[in-house]
């Protein structure tokens, strides 16, 4: 029931927008049929109608906004959970070595700010990295062929 708030919330932004257009239409609708020589409400119709759409419109981004920042957020923090629990993982793998760092990054002693930067550092360099196909060691990007077994990438 409370899961995926933002995306709701933007689901309900578009449904307030929608509802709001209709009532416009609906009283601009209205004026029109009671229009006469003595009570003139094509105007007056044609302002409710304009004025309504854009205010249902324009209201919307801001609850469709708000829930847009949510889903993101929320998303974010999933990010970052599953890149810090994967890096946990790492730490107790030799491979931090492999990728150019001599001791495992301590949780208990390092800025957010500084983990954030050598996460995105570890991807980097992971992520260019290529995996042998014939011997299965992990040659750097620039490597045309594998340093252990010579077969081409
Ligand atoms: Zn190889």
């Amino acid at each position: 029931m409370f899961t995926n708030i933002g995306g709701k919330i933007k689901t309900l932004a578009k449904v307030l927008c929608w509802i709001g257009i209709i009532a416009s239409v609906i009283c601009a609708i209205v004026l029109w049929t009671q229009n006469s020589r003595y009570n003139p409400t094509i105007a007056l119709g044609f302002g409710v109608l304009i004025g309504g759409v854009l205010s249902s419109w324009i209201g919307s981004f801001f609850m469709y906004g708000f829930g847009e920042l949510i889903a993101e957020t929320t998303l974010n923090r999933q990010i970052s959970q599953s890149i810090l629990e994967m890096m946990k993982k790492q730490n107790t793998d030799s491979s931090w070595a492999e990728v150019g760092y001599d001791e495992p990054i301590d949780f208990s002693q390092e800025g957010v700010a500084q983990s954030a930067i050598r996460t995105g550092e570890f991807l980097k360099s992971h992520a260019a990295r290529w995996e042998c196909a014939e011997c299965g060691s992990m040659n750097d990007s620039s490597a045309i062929m594998c340093k252990d077994c010579g077969t081409y990438k």
